[in-house]
């Protein structure tokens, strides 16, 4: 998962698709409304892949859309309140015109098909997880036949991917695998998303090639657990998340590789070697530990220990040079008592996490632990959730101030939304690092897309600001860069040792 915040995702996805045509049949123009997770993004990309296929386009109006499109996240109650409230809003429009199409995907489509179908009767197209690339003929028959109904987790999501139509064409994210085997108690995804299927080596590194050929130069991997990529592939031979990170790092024109969640039970030694030698393999590891209490993580079925945890990231910070460690924590789960919180914040401050992401505990129906008395009192969860977000703040100000003086290799994103007359992007430790500009506009355009030395100069708790340097400057650390990388590659694995997998 894990349990992540909920955005809304539709302008990003409108800048990569071609504007509206005015000749566009008003009957194929789709609003769409994306939430909850990275999977949800790329799923909401594949799903917009299939649409314009079939000669729908995207329009970021409502009124002039024949179909409105809801991705959605079932993660937590808010979440699926705030879209209901979406769909509900849609009634008169509905009741004016039969012929405009509402449709809920995803999670909570998945989750509770039937209730939500009856409790809104004017959705006309609920479609689960599994099968939203029938997308265009779901519609059809939704047009035809009336209220249409596509939750079949066993179907096989099979695609192949040629292009790249996320916001931003030199980064990507690649699903490795979908669902997921493990059992945490707080947790809807294995329902709504299934049992874990890794995707064979080969066909994500064809699609990674594909990629890098249209001038994608990060892939972020995704998984629920993406490190358990490969247990069921092929029993008997033991493939793992490394594997596939070792021929990834082969393909031309790539540049970095990232991979998001991590589980703790799921990191091993080769993995943990992988991230280190492999040079385009980014040093950031995000893996949720949720609580730092052992009583809780056994509450939380999460399969560890905090000991194990400790061990595993001391392995990281033995072996990963420059290593950046991030997590996620559920506060006010059932039964934390304030001596269980404390040795959460203990572990916080242990650990050092670069960023961490904080949850109150939001009960799931049809989870294990809907059955234990929700008993943290809300401003008991509030007030925790604030703790650990002070916390974090002393240490990433400390750890983001450590950059202050270095120079950093940063993809650049663009223009800041904040001020457009900065530019930012990220180094490969996922920390966001803002520049001003060059003044002339097409120059400042090109660099987007490229990966270029900032000078850092300043920093908060979120964000480094740096000076992009000159061309001088440039050359003289581009040097300095290249004799530093052919000097790692001393400690690469040679390719000869890595056994070519063929799936
Ligand atoms: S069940 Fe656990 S491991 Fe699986 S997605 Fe949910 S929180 Fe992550």
């Amino acid at each position: 998962m894990c349990a992540s915040p909920v955005f809304k995702a539709n302008p990003d996805y409108l800048q990569a698709t071609p504007s509206l045509d005015g000749d566009t049949d008003p009957k194929k123009r789709v609003y769409f409304e994306v939430f909850g997770c990275q999977m949800n993004k790329l799923d909401a990309e594949l799903m917009v892949g299939t649409l314009m296929e079939n000669g729908y386009s995207l329009t970021e109006n409502i009124d002039e859309a024949g179909v409105a499109l809801y991705v959605t996240c079932s993660v937590r109650q808010q979440a699926e309140n705030r879209v209901i409230s979406k769909i509900g809003s849609l009634k008169k429009r509905k009741k004016e015109d039969p012929n405009f199409l509402i449709g809920l995907l995803g999670c909570m489509a998945q989750n509770q098909p039937e209730e939500t179908q009856k409790k809104n009767p004017h959705i006309d197209v609920i479609c689960g997880t599994a099968e939203f690339l029938r997308l265009p003929e779901i519609l059809d028959q939704a047009r035809s036949e009336g209220p249409q109904m596509a939750i079949d987790l066993k179907k096989n999501l099979t695609y192949q991917r040629t292009q790249n139509l996320g916001p931003k064409n030199f980064q990507a994210f690649i699903s490795v695998m979908r669902g997921c085997d493990m059992v945490c108690s707080f947790c809807i995804v294995p329902k709504t998303r299934g049992k874990e299927i890794s995707k064979p080596v080969t066909e994500i590194v064809d699609e990674a090639k594909a990629l890098a050929d249209c001038g994608v130069r990060e892939i972020t991997l995704l998984g629920q657990t993406v490190n358990s990529y490969g247990k069921c592939l092929a029993p008997g031979r033991k493939i793992g998340l490394q594997h596939l990170l070792h021929e990834l790092n082969k393909i031309n024109g790539l540049d970095r590789i990232r991979f998001i969640t991590s589980h703790p039970s799921f990191m091993n030694d080769d993995l943990i070697d992988a991230m280190a030698d492999l040079e385009k393999v980014c040093e950031y590891l995000h893996l949720p530990v949720q609580s730092g209490d052992d009583e809780q993580l056994k509450a939380m079925r999460r399969g560890y220990t905090v000991d194990h945890y400790r061990k595993v990231i001391d392995k990281c910070r033995q072996r990963i040079p420059n290593f950046r460690l991030a997590t996620d924590f559920i506060v006010g789960f059932p039964g934390e008592t304030d001596a269980a919180f404390e040795r959460t914040c203990d572990l916080l401050h242990e650990m050092q996490y670069q960023n961490s992401f904080t949850f109150k505990y939001s009960p799931r129906p049809d989870t294990a632990a809907f059955d234990l008395e929700d008993d943290v009192p809300e401003p008991v969860k509030q007030e925790r959730n604030q703790r650990l977000l002070e916390i974090q703040k002393e240490i990433s100000t400390k750890m983001y101030a450590e950059s202050v003086g270095s120079i950093d290799k940063v993809l650049i994103e663009g223009p800041s939304q904040k001020d457009p007359k900065r530019y930012t992007g990220r180094n490969t430790a996922h920390q966001i690092v803002v520049f001003d500009a060059p003044e002339r506009a097409e120059v400042a355009e090109g660099l987007v897309g490229k990966i270029l030395p900032i000078q850092i100069e300043a920093s908060t708790n979120l964000t480094l600001f740096g000076r992009l340097l000159d061309t001088e400057e440039k050359e003289k650390t581009v040097e300095a860069c290249s004799d530093h990388e052919d000097a790692s590659q001393g400690g690469l694995i040679s390719p000869e040792s890595i056994q070519r997998i063929d799936i």
